[in-house]
């Protein structure tokens, strides 16, 4: 079993590194990779009778590609141990400095020695030749023994040096550093790809690659490459050469070459893990993609006397950032039933770390998700989830399939009250239509209660099913006929606690309009719909009207009239309010004390209607503005007739834009949409500083 595994993830690592290396052309996420890179570290290191000499855990990089001539370096090139986490520093920095036989006594801290912090470039590494400061040759890393003579190709690179600025020149230098291509310019090379129909490039290092390997420096020169250096090597008998890689990388930059500023040299293992973390925030502002920080014994005596495992060194180890994308082995396909019946089919796998988090669900959407994915029981999976995102399976890795695997649908029944589920056609969701589903119910009855719809407190999702499953609510109206020794007698639940949600359910009635017309979740009817509605519509009374005159189809729409709403809302309206039992519960809720109306005006709705300077305009807020919170801010456009939105297109009218605002106002730039400050929106609507 842990030997077919072994050899199943050998061949598709090796496939993979080929697609990598060879053809520029990867076939899998570099984060992918890793994990299985290290699943198969994992299991040899566990089993060293699994080691193959063909095993990508032996080798450095790919073989040099046909078409150039292969040369030797003069020092191998080797590749990086990976560190991808904290931890694992601290492993790497033990194991160091055991081998430097410096190891702490027992009880005592750890001996600090002095390292560089380096940004990991995300390009391709370089091997320069010169000799009496000359450029006489560049070649790629290819195995790490030989690579790829690419001369004529880095002499187009206008960062690279033809010959050194040092008088007099060694007899012979050998630097290395990372070729890449700015993300500005690698967008440009896909637009223009994409412009002749040929197939874009994944990444910036895959197009880095694949123009060095370029046959014509014309096209080369053409492609924007940078370089910076990194790494020195001079002839033993060089007097007054650098003893430390910081030496090293000031030698470089005063003999002409581009050596990355955002570089540190660290006192201590805290200090260099202070600078990764520093960098994994800050990278995406740079011009250019990393993907980790390289850690390097600073004094170069020492990295003598560390030495090298057999691909990479050991005073050096690249920390890679937390993968946005992981590979995953899939437990169980799961469904929720949402509150308007929906069924979400979900993914249930062996947790991963991703982007911060332990991620072990993730949603599949619906059934045509499930069907485009081909998803089989036991696949291995790719999982993604970039910052605050949700979790998401991106595809499945099918030649990790377990034979015989049966494929995966939906079920033909509510897993929850085992019904037969309905698709309509030309929708994509598939749904339980039964009105008594206990799922349909809860979900309801979380969305009444929840923050922006009646914000009742003390009514949690443990709660609620208790309720549901002993048959004391069937409907969110039975909420209101709990009484608090019912409730005190439910598990969890006290007196204090029963009599204070008894409080906050009669409270909640007091909750304005559009929050009531929130609750009743009616499909597409959110938080900023509900308030526009309940300013056009004072009351559920007028909403109906409006809706089922609609539904007469005798007089101009009315709903679409009220900005923000399209037709597909004023459609879902119209079903909810031609459906007897929706309308019988605005009457039981009327019944139970709820307005369903906005509160009369403090003068008696006598006085001239509120100004409404911004109607039919759509904000973007983004950033701390000096004086307005957000939601300040939010109220105030509102107030003013305008609408808040959380994403930005082209139909925006204004981003407001404060202190460190992010991506929404690079997108603003972007697209040309118009961008105020605090100011700018007050002269909008023309009120003062508060
Ligand atoms: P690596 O990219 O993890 O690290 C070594 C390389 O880092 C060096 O060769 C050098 O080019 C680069 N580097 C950048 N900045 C540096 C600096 N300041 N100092 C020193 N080196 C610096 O190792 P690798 O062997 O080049 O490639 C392995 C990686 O390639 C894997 O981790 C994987 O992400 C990717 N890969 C992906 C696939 C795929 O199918 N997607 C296949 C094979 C490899």
């Amino acid at each position: 079993m842990v030997q077919a595994r072994a050899e199943e993830l050998r061949r598709l690592l090796n496939r993979a590194a080929h697609a990598y290396y060879v053809l520029d052309a990867p076939v899998m996420e570099d984060p992918v990779y890793d994990r299985l890179y290290r699943e198969l570290v994992g299991l040899e290191q566990a089993d060293p009778e699994l080691i193959r000499p063909d095993s990508p855990t032996r080798r450095v990089g790919g073989a040099p590609a046909e078409g150039f001539t292969s040369v030797a370096h003069r020092v191998p090139l080797l590749s990086l141990d990976n560190a991808f986490s904290h931890e694992d520093l601290d492993v790497w920095y033990g194991r160091l400095l055991k081998v430097l036989d410096r190891e702490a006594p027992e009880g005592s801290p750890a001996p600090a020695l002095p390292m560089v912090g380096e940004l990991k470039i995300d390009g391709n590494a370089l091997a320069l030749s010169y000799e009496q400061g000359v450029l006489v040759r560049a070649a790629t890393r290819g195995d790490g023994e030989r690579g790829e003579e690419i001369t004529a190709n880095v002499r187009t690179i206008r960062s690279v040096p033809l010959r050194l600025d040092l008088e007099p020149p060694p007899a012979w230098v050998e630097v290395r550093g990372e070729a890449f291509i700015p993300e500005a310019t690698f967008a440009a090379i896909n637009a223009e790809r994409a412009e002749r129909g040929e197939a874009p490039f994944a990444n910036p290092r895959n197009a880095c690659a694949g123009t060095l390997r370029q046959l014509d420096p014309q096209v080369v020169a053409s492609r924007g490459l940078s370089f910076f250096a990194y790494t020195l090597h001079l002839p033993e008998v060089w007097q007054g050469g650098p003893r430390s890689q910081w030496q090293a990388l000031d030698w470089l930059k005063a003999a002409g070459f581009r050596v990355n500023p955002h570089r540190a040299l660290c006192p201590d293992l805290a200090a260099v893990k202070a600078f990764c973390d520093h960098w994994e925030q800050e990278r995406r502002g740079l011009p250019y993609a990393t993907d980790g920080v390289v850690v390097k014994l600073d004094d170069l005596r020492l990295q003598g006397e560390a030495g090298f495992t057999q691909k990479a060194p050991r005073w050096a180890i690249a920390l890679k950032y937390a993968a946005e994308e992981a590979p995953s082995r899939l437990l169980r396909l799961t469904c929720q039933v949402g509150r308007t019946g929906v069924i979400t089919p979900v993914a249930e796998f062996e947790p991963v770390p991703l982007a911060g988090t332990t991620v072990s669900r993730a949603t599949l959407h619906n059934a045509d998700r499930l069907a485009e994915l081909d998803l089989c029981a036991g696949d291995t999976i790719v999982v993604r989830k970039a910052g605050e995102i949700i979790p998401e399976v991106v595809r499945v890795l099918k030649e990790l399939r377990p034979a015989g695997a049966p494929r995966l649908e939906l079920p033909p029944t509510c897993p929850e009250c085992g019904s037969a589920l309905v698709r309509e056609e030309g929708e994509a969701a598939t749904r339980c239509v039964n009105n008594g589903c206990p799922a349909i119910l809860r979900g309801s009855l979380r969305h009444w209660v929840s923050k922006g719809a009646l914000d009742v407190d003390g009514l949690g999702i443990k709660l609620i099913e208790q309720l549901v499953d002993r048959r004391l609510v069937a409907a969110i109206p039975d909420l209101y006929r709990l009484d608090a020794a019912l409730l005190a007698s439910l598990e969890r639940m006290g007196e204090t606690s029963a009599a204070k949600l008894v409080a906050a359910l009669e409270a909640s009635k007091q909750q304005p309009w559009h929050r009531q017309l929130y609750g009743l979740g009616i499909h597409h009817v959110g938080e900023v719909n509900a308030k526009a509605l309940a300013r056009a519509f004072p009351s559920a009374t007028t909403l109906e009207a409006a809706a089922l005159a609609d539904e007469a189809d005798e007089a101009p729409d009315r709903l679409t009239a009220v900005f923000g709403i399209g037709a597909e809302i004023a459609q879902s309206l119209r079903q909810w309010f031609a459906t007897p039992a929706n309308r019988s519960l605005l009457e039981q809720l009327g019944a139970q004390g709820f307005s369903l109306a906005a509160a009369p005006e403090p003068d008696g709705g006598g006085g001239p209607p509120a100004a409404t300077p911004l109607a039919g305009l759509t904000f973007v807020l983004t950033g701390t503005l000096p004086t307005l919170s957000r939601s300040a801010a939010q109220a105030l456009i509102e107030a003013a007739g305008g609408k808040v939105s959380g994403s930005v297109s082209r139909r925006t009218s204004h981003v407001v834009a404060g202190e460190e605002a992010g991506s929404k106002l690079s997108k603003a730039q972007a697209l040309g949409v118009s961008v105020l400050d605090e100011d700018g929106l007050r002269a909008l609507l023309r009120t003062e500083p508060v």
